[in-house]
């Protein structure tokens, strides 16, 4: 197989009554875009049967790639280790629930075309596919983070995203990173925007996230709101027998 140029990352913690239409639905919206694309799944130890079933369904698609943790490390982990066996020039990172419409990703791919990373963003959807407590916090939990981070994203706990994948090489991996991603991406001056999306209800099995697990992303938040004032930022002015390196000074 040559080289995918579009890897779809996806994390997955007991999901099996999800993988098969998620599947079929991804190479569904993939077809007409006539893009090479790979999925790369990552198993977050699932004590269900996901994992049979990925390894079931990677036997028999050459598109599917599909690894396995030793123990349950967090979705952070899951998508993290999938961006790092992409083997794609773009990546796509969507939940295994369905949550994230498949048919969204060709508007994710044009997006690509003027940003280097694509961000969904629910806030015009979110209450559609989820209970008021969850719409409060995620509107309250993304006020606070812009706030104390400096930063403009409207909805950063949407991981349903597309970017070209050099934008993560550099980025510092921590538990609970996927919730800051667009912030994490434009601190390395990347071009990220955004685009609406709907947020479906989840199509099997529950969340695994309840509000206790929403507030330790507080912690993150002070993290990520040291990280960004604490960057190293320099620019080389001039130099003798030496090449000139990168300035590192990203903007924000
Ligand atoms: N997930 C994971 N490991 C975990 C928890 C979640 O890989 O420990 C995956 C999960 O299978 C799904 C995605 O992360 O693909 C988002 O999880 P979930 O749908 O439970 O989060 P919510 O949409 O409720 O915020
Ligand atoms: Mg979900």
């Amino acid at each position: 197989m040559t080289t995918p140029r579009f890897s779809i990352v996806i994390p997955c913690f007991n999901e099996e009554g999800n993988l098969r239409l998620l599947l079929e639905r991804i190479h569904a919206a993939m077809a007409p875009l006539k893009l090479s694309y790979e999925i790369v799944v990552t198993d977050d130890c699932s004590t269900d049967g996901s994992w049979r079933l990925l390894e079931q369904m990677a036997r028999a698609d050459p598109r599917l790639r599909v690894q396995r943790f030793a123990f349950n490390c967090g979705e952070s982990a899951a998508v993290w280790a999938g961006i790092r066996s992409a083997r794609g020039e773009f990546v796509i990172t969507m939940d295994a629930d369905l949550q994230n419409d498949p048919n969204e990703i060709p508007r994710f791919v044009q997006g690509l075309e003027r940003y280097d990373c694509v961000c969904g963003s629910r806030v015009q959807t979110r209450a559609r596919g989820d209970n008021i407590l969850r719409v409060i916090t995620s509107r309250v939990g993304n006020w606070v983070r812009n706030w104390l981070s400096g930063d403009q994203t409207s909805d950063s706990g949407c991981t349903f995203r597309a970017f070209r994948r050099e934008c993560a090489a550099n980025i510092a991996p921590f538990t609970g990173m996927h919730r800051f991603m667009p912030t994490l991406i434009k601190m390395e001056g990347y071009r990220v925007g955004e685009i609406p999306v709907v947020n479906q209800p989840r199509h099997a099995g529950k969340s695994h996230y309840g509000l206790w697990n929403r507030l330790v992303f507080l912690q993150d938040l002070l993290a990520v709101r040291w990280m960004k004032k604490r960057r190293l930022r320099y620019e080389i002015a001039d130099c003798v027998a030496l090449e000139p390196s990168d300035s590192a000074s990203p903007p924000g």
